[in-house]
């Protein structure tokens, strides 16, 4: 550290937006200071709990971030290369396709190799730093307090705040009220979600619940109510195995069978559900083996972006509100964020319009399709698993499925499905209930392709983008299990 207190730039948060948004702001000519209560040796860690995580990462989104940190991933970081992610039904019977090719990511590395990179560029790093909240004046984020490794209350001031503190953020919860960034997210729309990290040994092979080549993703509101339950392989014999769920979905699941199962109730005998591994046995490595934490599932926060402040990552919302995958966005997010933050700081306007820039770079990378892919969230969560089990046999093609799930809308109504022999009425409402959800699909996606250009315009388009959600949820209320 070199003593400094003020910066161009401090980002609270060395996880992945952090640090990707540290390297680029540095990189970019912008003084920077990166804070984060975990040592060094532990960076990235989100919790006492480990860098609970899933590990599955689409290639493309590590392409992205090779290109413009100029570097290259490889092993130990990248610890598994997998052909993609493939989602069943609850009856196991159908198999959709979803991304394409991907790594099961060694997180721990990953993240000790984004700081290498990141501290190659001049950052100031300060660990075991304790952030309390952002310093506000006159309408302007100017930097943030918190304490030290020694206890000590310490402020350090700053011309841009880069909020990348993850899903339990200080900062965007303290905002003052603004039109811009909300302070508090619906907890319908965050998933609780743990996992463990097992090596194993084969009893028998059936790629319904391990499948060394694919990601697997067994959707099934008995076993994780709003959620899904996932097998991802790793190198050497492990496994990630983890479960999601949504608290209503569970609080009604629960009701119906007469239960009061908790998360780790649900991971446990999802475990247990899986006929195929014997001696499995916790992986100790780096005191990662056992973890859980919550990951928000929404679109990303309507704007990115207020006077003096940026977000990025899981501060912001930004998993994938059907996959729930989070690392991808966060790492594109931190690249554009550290990009915009460095110009903004040398053009001499970090207010909400200087800032703009990175709203609409990240609606371009990767944010557009995000609110359509809510709503079609909130449908799923509202089916059965005796829906689910049909309408994944007959509602869709794996192309129609696969192409849903990256936010293309697939061209659907009741008429060219004339020929599906739509049995029972509850399979004719959620049919004629899909069918809506990729018009209103269609719409969001058309509402994001007009991004307003400038802040002025925001207050219009964000009152459409939240009525049009709330009306979804309102219509399609979680499944009754
Ligand atoms: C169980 C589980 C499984 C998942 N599986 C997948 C998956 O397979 N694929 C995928 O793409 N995504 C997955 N995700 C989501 C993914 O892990 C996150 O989206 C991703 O880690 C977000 O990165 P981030 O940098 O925004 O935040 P984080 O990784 O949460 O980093 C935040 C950083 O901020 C620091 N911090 C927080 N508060 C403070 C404070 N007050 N003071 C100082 N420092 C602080 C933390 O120490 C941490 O280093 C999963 C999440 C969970 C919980």
């Amino acid at each position: 550290m070199s003593g400094k207190t003020d910066y161009d730039v401090i980002i609270a948060g060395a996880g992945l937006a952090g640090m990707t948004s540290a390297a680029m702001a540095a990189k970019g000519g912008a003084s920077v200071l990166l804070v984060d209560r975990n040592d060094e040796i532990n960076v990235g860690k989100k919790t006492v709990w480990g860098w609970s995580c899933g590990d599955a990462v689409a290639a493309s989104h590590i392409a992205f971030l090779e290109k413009h940190l100029n570097t290259k991933f490889d092993k130990p970081e990248l610890d598994l290369k997998v052909d993609g992610v493939l989602a069943l039904s609850p009856d196991l019977q159908a198999k959709y396709p979803f991304d394409g090719d991907g790594y099961s990511l060694d997180r721990p590395s990953f993240e000790r190799k984004l700081l290498k990179l990141a501290k190659g560029y001049k950052i100031d790093y300060m660990h075991n730093f304790d952030v309390s909240g952002p310093v506000v004046e006159d309408g302007f984020v100017c930097g943030i307090n918190g304490k030290d490794m020694d206890g000590k209350q310490v402020t350090f001031r700053s011309k841009i705040v880069i909020d990348a503190l993850g899903v339990s953020t200080v900062i965007r919860r303290n905002l003052p009220e603004n039109p811009f960034v909300d302070r508090s997210v619906d907890i319908d729309d965050i998933e609780s979600t743990g996992r463990y990290i097992y090596s194993f040994e084969l009893e028998r092979e059936d790629e319904k619940y391990y499948d060394p080549k694919y990601a697997l993703i067994h959707l099934n509101n008995d076993l994780a109510p709003g959620g899904y339950g996932w097998v991802f392989p790793k190198s050497g014999n492990r496994v990630n195995i983890g479960l999601g769920v949504q608290k209503r979905s569970l609080d009604i699941r629960n009701k119906k069978f007469g239960k009061n199962d908790n998360l780790q109730k649900l991971i446990d005998d999802y475990v247990k559900w899986i006929p195929i591994f014997k001696n499995l046995k916790l992986d100790e490595k780096d005191n990662n083996g056992k973890g859980i934490w919550s990951v928000p599932v929404r679109r990303q926060m309507e704007s990115l972006v207020f006077n003096g402040y940026m977000g990025a990552g899981d501060s912001m919302t930004m998993p994938n509100p059907i996959s729930a995958g989070g690392i991808g966005p966060a790492l594109i997010a931190g690249i554009l964020a550290g990009n915009v933050a460095a110009k903004a700081v040398h053009g001499g306007d970090v207010s909400v319009s200087g800032l703009w820039k990175y709203n609409l770079d990240f609606n371009v990378e990767y944010g557009s399709k995000m609110a359509g892919m809510e709503a079609f969230r909130i449908y799923l969560q509202s089916l059965s698993n005796e829906i689910l089990n049909y309408g994944m046999k007959n509602f869709l093609t794996r192309k129609e499925a696969s192409d849903l799930t990256v936010g293309l809308i697939p061209e659907l109504s009741i008429a060219d499905k004339a020929k599906l022999i739509l049995k029972g009425m509850k399979n004719i409402t959620a049919f004629s209930n899909l069918v809506f959800t990729v018009k209103k699909m269609k719409e969001l996606n058309e509402v994001y392709m007009n991004y307003p250009k400038s802040a002025k315009d925001f207050a219009p388009f964000k009152t459409r983008v939240v009525h049009e959600i709330e009306s979804i949820k309102e219509r399609f209320p979680p499944a009754s299990a």
